[in-house]
């Protein structure tokens, strides 16, 4: 007996699925049918698996009819039946609806040219919603072969993990489609797929070993010309993950679906991943960079899966941080050898910061932590995961060398293909590739403690004195200590040192040179100079510095404001410091710090620090200009929108908002970034008639970025009137259920109505939850964080106690504190600020 209800007993194991499923798309139900081949180790009268909203019409083992009960609350299917040793087939007939809540086998659905209704039906496994479509065992390491056939009208598309390698009409007119069976693979990563869908012309990425991986983008009609850049990306993942794993792609094919409905962003079944459709379709002469760069790092990322997740699978659902982790670290490798004009390794410092930023609060969490129930994995999703992980890994790849930790991955999923595992067994092929480095002992003290270190660095009798003490926004005696990797530019010679105590001295041969801590950047860490130490990197130094280095000091700048320990006014003159800068990241920095700055301050003051704003991005503006070279790289463009936006949005300028307003009128040629930037500039100021404007343009936008770029703008507008037709929006229901929980997200981030945005959020509070995704619905309420109005944290932080967000508790404790954080903030430092800004 096992009386977990979490796990399955072990008493017989399924070693290979025959599924056949046949789609009512107008019913929105389905039938079908599942031989389960099962191999016993004792003999046993009762066979247990998993199966949920499923009607159970018979069972039979080894074609002896069964008993059987069905079990809701542990959502399992018992089957009565003597099995003997050794090999069994289960055999069951059922039937299930197509639900609308994106889980499990779904309803997507899309308007065609015609203006009719046309159903896909699609699937979302993971975590535990593969029992929702048939009956099994859906638990990672029950790892099976699955032969999958789908039913289905003659004139729809089908499409699942494995290659289509039959297809024969039925007497019926339907036809019977069959697939190659799959490797070895768990459940959540089954893919079925049934719909008036288009496909591309494969290309054929050659695989390594022989032969080719026909690779596809999957979408609804008319949208063929958006599918060139996501197919180039996938192509060119596909080889350079050949080559970095130093295995051959481990399916046969490689099909991308591009969805209208889906909750997540993208997922990495085998050989069929599904996306969002602005995640893998695009016209790139008018996209933004970013809109191409966030494609660009979904695909590379799921594609990262194909070997990290589901050749080599976590055993259980504690492992699903570093199963993501390492896909996240993965994405911006492979994005960076695929553009590596987009410095990919710099631009991560923004992803690193957001998860900085949760990292410093008391109710952060460890990145691993143990999982009894699957639900308990729900709030693994997080910044904490993706991005601390991410970083976690780059930092530890720095440290060891590119070269030295791919090896070590690769001797991972070469021990482990096909296989589960533990998060340790990594750790212990990469330190068998890297005999001489700690790599278990390192990671365990960053894996299994919440938050990270403040390296403090000082002089003292010519050695360097480092310090490391764990960082906060409030004041903790927290003793944490962490085994630190630490890169140490002296000079011009770079060293590697390994923190483990609360302080390390470091001999130096001439006390006088500059000394860069946490040297590249690399290190999940922030770093305190001193004021001596300090004056070495800032002024004429600093160009001395990388970019990931200067991205750092602003970003440890704002965050020291944050906690205390530097005042608002001294940041925004140290900023002013940065006025000759002109790369991206650290520009992305700054205006993050300035966002955060404009936030404290209303009023006299507020137009006091726009003008300061002004005065510090009209020269860099002024040297890009607003026409762009035809010659610029893409990263420069960018740079030019981000300034447009700070100096329109964030310093008021009118002219600014006028040359906007111009580009708005007429934005056909204007290059892709300007007219993504006019978009937010001129809702800022805009009035009901552009709004108009707006609503139209969310309406018959051509391309998935088009759209969103208006519907989120619809956010940003001015007066009270027009952000609540864009609550109003959200919830009508013209907005999909996938994107309507980050408009609303976005209306509470208004500068001017958030509070009003949040109000009408928690009026609807019932409906949002039964309508949207589950885990969007704490993303939806994110920004309150930045309303620090007394009454409206009051309000906020006793609505919640009430109405907690089950799935996602702890990210939830994480807003309301970081609220309580922003609101003392303000508390302390709006007044100085303002007297400070009235004193110039
Ligand atoms: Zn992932």
């Amino acid at each position: 007996m096992n009386d977990d209800p979490y796990r399955l007993p072990r008493s017989v194991i399924p070693t290979r699925y025959t599924l056949t499923l046949e789609p009512d798309l107008a019913a929105a139900t389905f039938s079908g049918t599942v031989d389960i081949e099962i191999t016993a180790g004792q003999p046993t009268d009762r066979i247990v698996l998993n199966a949920d909203e499923l009607d159970i019409a018979s069972v039979t083992v080894n074609d002896a009819s069964a008993t059987f009960e069905l079990d809701p609350k542990t959502e399992r299917l018992i089957v009565n039946a003597p099995v003997e040793p050794g090999m069994s087939t289960v055999s069951i007939a059922f039937t299930g609806t197509l639900n609308d809540l994106l889980r499990g086998w779904y309803r997507s659905t899309f308007k065609d040219a015609d203006g009719n209704e046309r159903v896909i039906a699609t699937s979302q496994m993971q975590a535990t919603d593969c029992r929702r479509a048939f009956p099994c065992w859906d638990e990672p390491d029950f790892k099976a072969v699955f032969e999958i056939t789908l039913v289905v009208e003659a004139d729809l598309l089908a499409v699942s993990n494995g290659e289509e390698i039959g297809r024969s009409a039925r007497a019926d007119g339907k036809h019977v489609v069959r697939f190659r069976e799959t490797m070895p693979m768990s459940t959540y990563l089954v893919a079925v797929v049934v719909g008036p869908l288009e496909a591309t012309e494969p290309v054929l990425v050659p695989k390594v070993g022989g032969g080719t991986i026909p690779l596809r983008i999957i979408h609804v009609p008319g949208k063929g010309h958006l599918t060139d850049f996501g197919l180039d990306v996938g192509a060119a993942a596909l080889r350079w993950y050949q080559q970095y794993y130093g295995i051959p792609y481990p399916t046969d094919k490689c099909d991308m679906l591009a969805l209208p409905d889906f909750a997540a962003g993208a997922m990495e079944n085998l050989g069929c991943i599904t996306y969002r459709e602005n995640l893998l379709l695009c016209d790139p002469s008018t996209s933004t960079q970013i809109e191409m760069q966030t494609l660009a790092d979904v695909v590379t990322h799921e594609l990262a899966h194909m070997w990290f997740g589901d050749l080599v699978t976590m055993k259980w659902w504690n492992g699903i941080w570093l199963n993501e982790a390492f896909a996240t670290f993965m994405e911006i490798a492979c994005c960076d050898a695929y553009r590596p004009d987009w410095k990919r390794w710099a631009t991560f410092s923004l992803e690193r910061s957001v998860a900085f930023e949760t990292d410093s609060l008391a109710s952060t969490r460890s990145v691993e932590f143990p999982v009894l129930a699957p639900a308990d994995a729900d709030g693994m999703f997080d910044v904490l995961t993706y991005q601390k992980g991410g970083a976690l890994l780059r930092m530890l790849e720095q440290y060891l060398g590119e070269e030295q930790f791919r090896q070590g991955v690769n001797e991972y999923l070469r021990t482990h293909a096909y296989g589960n595992t533990e998060t340790g067994d990594l750790w212990d092929a990469i330190e068998r590739a890297n005999p001489s480095a700690p790599v278990r002992r390192l990671m365990d003290s960053w894996i299994w403690q919440p938050g990270y270190p403040l390296i403090s660095a000082k002089l003292d009798e010519g050695q360097l004195v480092l310090q490391q003490q764990r960082f906060g926004y409030t004041d903790t005696e927290d003793a944490t200590l962490f085994v630190v990797p630490l890169h140490l530019k002296i000079g011009d010679t770079e060293s590697k040192v390994l923190i483990e105590s609360d302080e390390q001295r470091v001999p130096l041969a001439d006390p006088n040179l500059p000394i860069v801590v946490n040297a590249g950047g690399h290190g999940f860490m922030r770093v305190a100079y001193d004021d001596e130490l300090r004056s070495r990197l800032v002024g004429e130094a600093i160009s001395s510095l990388t970019t990931v280095d200067r991205y750092n000091l602003v970003d440890d700048a704002w965050n020291a404001v944050i906690a205390g320990r530097l005042g608002a006014s001294e940041l925004l003159t140290f900023l002013e410091g940065f006025g000759s800068e002109r790369e991206l990241a650290v520009w992305q920095a700054m205006t993050v710090a300035l966002r955060g700055i404009g936030r404290l301050l209303d009023g006299d003051a507020y137009v006091a620090f726009q003008e300061r704003v002004r005065a510090l991005v009209a020269p860099a503006l002024a040297e890009l200009g607003w026409a762009p070279a035809g010659d610029e790289d893409e990263l420069t463009s960018k740079l030019r929108g981000l300034l447009v936006g700070a100096s329109g949005v964030l310093g008021n300028d009118a002219d600014a908002q006028r040359r906007c307003r111009e580009i708005m009128a007429a934005p056909d040629g204007v290059h892709p970034e300007l007219v993504a930037a006019a978009t937010n500039v001129v809702a800022a100021v805009g009035d009901a008639s552009d709004y108009d404007r707006y609503v139209d343009g969310f309406r018959s936008a051509t391309t998935p970025q088009d759209q969103l770029r208006f519907m989120y703008a619809l956010a940003d507008f001015p007066t009270a009137e027009l952000v609540q037709r864009t609550l109003d929006l959200a919830m009508s229901g013209e907005v999909k259920t996938q994107n309507a929980p980050f408009l609303l997200s976005r209306c509470i981030a208004n500068r001017d109505h958030g509070a009003m945005a949040w109000s009408f959020v928690r009026k609807n509070w019932t409906k949002a939850n039964e309508t949207f995704p589950a885990n969007t619905i704490v993303r939806m309420i994110d920004p309150v964080k930045l309303l620090t109005d007394p009454s409206v944290v009051a309000d906020v932080q006793s609505f919640f106690s009430e109405h907690p967000i089950v799935q996602a508790a702890k990210t939830l404790d994480q807003v309301l504190e970081r609220q309580r954080v922003n609101a003392a903030l303000r508390a302390r430092e709006s007044e100085r600020l303002a007297g400070a800004l009235a004193a110039d």
